[in-house]
């Protein structure tokens, strides 16, 4: 018999679905190709309250774990992997500002992200840290109003589209990790502005924005969690929660691929033969539907394990992401390949879901970074 979470958890993947469906999948070739930010779609899952999923019940969400996640992200990945991002990216200011923000803060915010009235993003990369978060230059100097943010940010999602920023900063350039904090600041904040988006391969309609901090003025309310423990705020929330969504978003890349594979491996003729009565295809086949069930497993064991045990939850975040970020790039490159001249194309799917998969080695860390981060962890480093 199914738990009361676990009935929640389905619900909430079937109203993903329908909704990816109805409102998603259709525009996502065009989202792609003119790189409008998908905000009618983001809009649609406020209304049907998936924005709100991870957050608590007492904050107005449904209040699902990491397994929720994984399956509704799953669903909204399959249909676009941009509106995915962007939902993630959402789910994480969300999640930060409910577990660790002040009473103002989340009073003023929490209720209208959780409605998609106000849309939420994260801000931690710089052109000079790289993949190194712990070398952030972007500096918060604190005086008797509050905090003057000074420094820039690159590639972030939803830049210039969201209403609020969860910005790791420096408040004490001696202290090293233990001298960053977590700020909420607002997109109307004197002395924020954005560059342009940047042409990206894939991921074409999340916009990936440059931030620019000339003196922005923060109010003291705005600390999100402790001072000093930003480092903290990044990695319960970015890492805690995030990676599994991001982990998501590229296992329903994968699903889609290997669907649209099979489809077309029935459908194609070529000397009034189907291309998968080959025994050749029939191998890419059995791969593609292999790889994408076991990312699937993968990414529910490890959000698994973090839910019953939080301290746990990067590590589990790691591997999840690795494995599936790697997986949708293969399982979307042998879709190509099964779809033969057609899956080059712009006008077949396939093309934008390699393309999509490609960034997601990239984002949040990179996979160089996981290998040493789970290797470390296995050697006991
Ligand atoms: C689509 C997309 C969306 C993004 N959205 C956001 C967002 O919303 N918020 C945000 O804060 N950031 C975001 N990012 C930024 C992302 O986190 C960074 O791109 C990522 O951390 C890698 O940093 P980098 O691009 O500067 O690569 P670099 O750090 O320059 O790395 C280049 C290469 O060197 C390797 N490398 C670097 N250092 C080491 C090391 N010590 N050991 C081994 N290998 C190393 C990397 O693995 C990589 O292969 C986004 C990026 C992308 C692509």
């Amino acid at each position: 018999m199914q738990s009361g979470v676990e009935s929640i958890e389905r619900e909430a993947r079937d109203l993903a679905r329908r909704i990816a469906k109805d409102r998603i999948a259709s525009t996502a070739g065009e989202r792609d190709r003119s790189g409008e930010f998908p905000r009618e779609t983001i809009e649609a899952l406020g209304e049907s309250g998936l924005l709100g999923a991870v957050v608590g019940v007492d904050n107005g969400g449904a209040g699902l774990p990491r397994t929720g996640l994984a399956g509704l992200v799953t669903e909204l990945g399959r249909a676009c992997a941009s509106t995915a991002l962007v939902a993630v990216s959402h789910i994480i200011a969300e999640k930060a500002i409910e577990t660790a923000a002040t009473d103002f803060v989340r009073t003023k915010w929490l209720p209208k992200m959780v409605a998609g009235q106000t849309l939420g993003a994260f801000a931690v990369h710089e052109s000079n840290s790289g993949s190194n978060s712990g070398a952030i230059t972007t500096t918060a100097r604190r005086d008797a109003d509050g905090y003057i943010v000074t420094g820039s940010k690159m590639f972030i999602t939803s830049a210039g589209e969201a209403d609020v920023y969860l910005v790791l900063v420096r408040t004490d350039p001696q202290r090293g990790p233990q001298g960053m904090s977590a700020l909420l600041i607002e997109k109307d904040v004197s002395g924020l502005s954005f560059g342009r988006p940047e042409d990206k391969m894939g991921l074409r309609s999340s916009s990936s924005r440059e931030m620019f901090f000339d003196d922005c003025r923060v109010p003291a309310a705005n600390l999100v969690g402790v001072e000093g423990e930003g480092g903290q705020v990044v990695g319960q929330n970015v890492i805690g929660w995030g990676f599994f969504g991001a982990a998501a978003i590229s296992v329903g890349i994968a699903q889609a691929a290997t669907d649209l594979a099979v489809t077309h491996a029935k459908e194609r003729t070529i000397a009034g033969q189907p291309i998968g009565v080959h025994q050749a295809v029939q191998a890419l086949i059995a791969d593609m539907s292999l790889q994408s069930e076991a990312a699937e497993a993968l990414l529910v064991m490890c959000a698994d394990r973090a839910d019953a045990s939080p301290a746990l939850a990067a590590i589990n975040g790691f591997k999840a992401k690795l494995f599936a970020s790697e997986t949708a790039i293969e399982v979307a490159d042998k879709a190509i390949q099964v779809m033969g001249g057609h899956g080059y194309c712009r006008d077949y799917t396939v093309e934008r879901l390699f393309r999509d998969a490609r960034g997601l080695t990239l984002h949040f860390k990179t996979s160089e970074w996981l290998r040493q981060d789970i290797a470390k962890a296995a050697l006991g480093l």
